[in-house]
């Protein structure tokens, strides 16, 4: 969008905001004005952003491919600054609590928005972030329009799509090679989206045949283009005399990348310093527990000296009890079942049942490869949709990788993860947010801190109130859960600020958390192509943890679990910092 324009929407709206009769109270006219301002925005901002459009299913702007040469990287700039501006001029100690949320959700999502573009500037070292297959996927796939309308506006979003393409290699300077590898595969595996299934559903269309060729031709030439920029991109990779730049981003950018994506008041360190305190007290916990399963897994064998080993003993029996491939995604299923009959019975959250929101369903082909488990939601605009629960098809696995997926989400880690992704996790949070949150934006610039979080709280308070009957082996699989979350933030600001080397990472994770050699190679790539966002769990869940002890302490004999649950979700999927401050005034 280009400066004019923003500058005509925002002075059309103070216009008509100027002009409210007198007759309206002065809060509710506050919170009017709001409510025109956020929706003006919101539109103008994917009008800035269409493909953040597509994603959120708003249903404009799909056809606009943004050629992400120097200017448009200028043009977002300006564009959050003049947003900024106009956020300045409204009344914020006039707006009621949810608007006061929304007013601060979106002055940090433009003042990240600025950060990113013009600090950390991932668009001159990360060539992941250049790909249009997923949009493309999106077009052609999500029933917001009849096929043939879905067709025309993939013709016209393709019609630049080399354009697009020799932009990107412009902006690249001294990019990170983890994340050239990353691009290579990702645009690759892409091409998938133009396969057979686009041409089967070219085929049936209603398009007239000038359109299909147009269609066709776009498509072929999009193709070149991905393919000449993977190319490019393995030529920069074999260059010897190339320099490439570190993926670790030191300490300054950390910090403030932290502030921005997680919206904390706690500081990285603070954090990390709590994960290692964590990390013992778990130790010792684990330690207690499965010294007292030794006799039942281990007879009179003797105990290794090594607590850590003892506890690894343990842990390899109890792994071996799990679910067969064939049973696996039928186990899953009826845990959710239970998990919901759960949360009823203990009067944990005022979950409506009489609809079944949350379906269970054999993981999509194309999400396939990530998890064996995930949460799916609708997009923030198509409120009608269901919830998910995807399950993957073990039994497709190689028996080698099912056997260790199986020991993994093993009988007991099974369960957390069902309460992880499904109830009272992911799956129930995303329903809250779209059915109790009072606007859209909680559902479009969401916090993954407060997601995290959440997902990671509710398996401790499930085996709190008496989930797994206090079998030893649930709370000896979540202390390995609660080692993997705080292990995650350890590896990211092992990595990113301490310079730390690979193998006190791979100590770390296998040796003191548990985890299987694949499982370590995972999350240390993962660590290299990713910052902060693995700190959002143990950080989300610390930040609730509290929330819940402190509005425990203020309610005194008022306080009740459920009406903690129903408070804390009925803000969506907000920073907890923001949440705090609305649940404690
Ligand atoms: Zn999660």
């Amino acid at each position: 969008m280009n400066l004019s324009f923003t500058g005509f929407i925002i002075a059309s709206l103070f216009l008509t905001v100027g002009h409210l009769p007198e007759k309206y109270h002065p809060a509710g006219n506050a919170d009017k004005t709001f409510a025109n301002f956020e929706n003006v925005f919101l539109d103008s901002y994917w009008k800035q952003y269409p493909t953040g459009s597509i994603y959120s299913g708003y249903g404009k702007y799909y056809d606009e491919l943004v050629i992400p040469d120097k200017s448009s990287f200028r043009n977002n700039l300006t564009f959050s600054k003049a947003w900024i501006d106009s956020l300045g001029k409204l009344d914020f100690q006039a707006l009621n609590d949810n608007n006061k949320i929304s007013f601060r959700i979106i002055k940090n999502q433009l003042e990240s928005d600025i950060w990113y573009t013009a600090v950390f500037k991932p668009q001159e070292w990360d060539a992941s972030m250049y790909n249009i297959s997923g949009a493309c996927d999106y077009i052609i796939n999500q029933p917001y329009a009849p096929l043939d309308e879905r067709l025309r506006i993939l013709t016209r979003y393709l019609s630049h799509a080399d354009d697009y393409f020799k932009a990107t290699l412009g902006n690249l300077n001294r990019p990170v090679r983890e994340y050239i590898y990353m691009s290579i595969m990702q645009n690759q595996g892409g091409l998938e989206v133009f396969g057979t299934a686009l041409s089967d559903s070219i085929n049936i269309s209603h398009l007239s045949q000038p359109e299909k060729d147009q269609l066709e031709q776009n498509i072929r030439r999009a193709v070149k283009a991905i393919k000449e920029f993977a190319a490019a991109l393995k030529k920069i990779d074999a260059d010897k005399n190339y320099v490439f730049r570190s993926f670790r981003i030191g300490k300054k950018l950390f910090d403030q990348k932290f502030k921005y994506d997680i919206a904390t008041d706690l500081t990285p360190e603070q954090v990390y310093r709590k994960a290692i305190a964590d990390k013992n007290y778990y130790h010792k916990k684990m330690y207690v527990i499965a010294n007292s399963l030794w006799t039942k897994y281990y007879g009179a064998q003797i105990k290794p000296k090594d607590s850590l080993q003892l506890v690894q003993l343990v842990l390899d029996k109890v792994q071996l009890n799990h679910a067969k491939s064939a049973d696996f995604y039928d186990s899953l299923s009826s845990y959710i079942h239970q998990l919901k009959r759960f949360i009823i019975a203990k009067n944990l959250f005022d979950f409506d049942t009489t609809t079944p929101p949350i379906k269970v369903r054999l993981m999509p082909v194309y999400e396939r490869g990530f998890s064996l488990a995930s949460a799916e939601f609708t997009p923030a605009y198509q409120k009608q949709g269901t919830t998910y629960f995807n399950v993957d098809d073990v039994t497709l696995y190689p028996p080698e990788k099912a056997e260790s997926a199986l020991k993994e989400y093993n009988h007991y880690s099974a369960q957390l993860l069902a309460m992880h992704e499904g109830v009272p996790g992911h799956c129930l949070q995303g329903i809250y947010n779209n059915k109790k949150s009072p606007d859209v934006l909680r559902s479009v610039f969401t916090n993954g801190a407060m997601i995290e979080g959440w997902a990671v709280y509710s398996e401790g308070m499930m085996v709190e109130n008496g989930w797994g009957n206090g079998a030893p082996e649930m709370e000896l699989e979540l202390g390995v859960w609660r080692l993997r979350e705080l292990a995650n933030v350890l590896v990211d600001y092992d990595l990113q600020c301490l310079n730390i080397p690979k193998e006190k990472i791979v100590h770390l994770l296998s040796k003191e958390c548990f985890q299987t050699d694949a499982q370590v190679e995972e999350k240390y790539h993962r660590a290299t192509v990713s910052q902060v966002q693995l700190c959002s769990y143990y950080t989300g869940a610390t930040a609730i943890q509290k929330l819940r002890d402190e509005y425990k302490a203020k309610m005194g004999n008022r306080y009740s679990l459920k009406d903690f649950h129903e408070k804390f979700l009925s803000f969506g999927s907000s920073p907890v910092k923001y949440i705090r401050e609305m649940m404690m005034q």
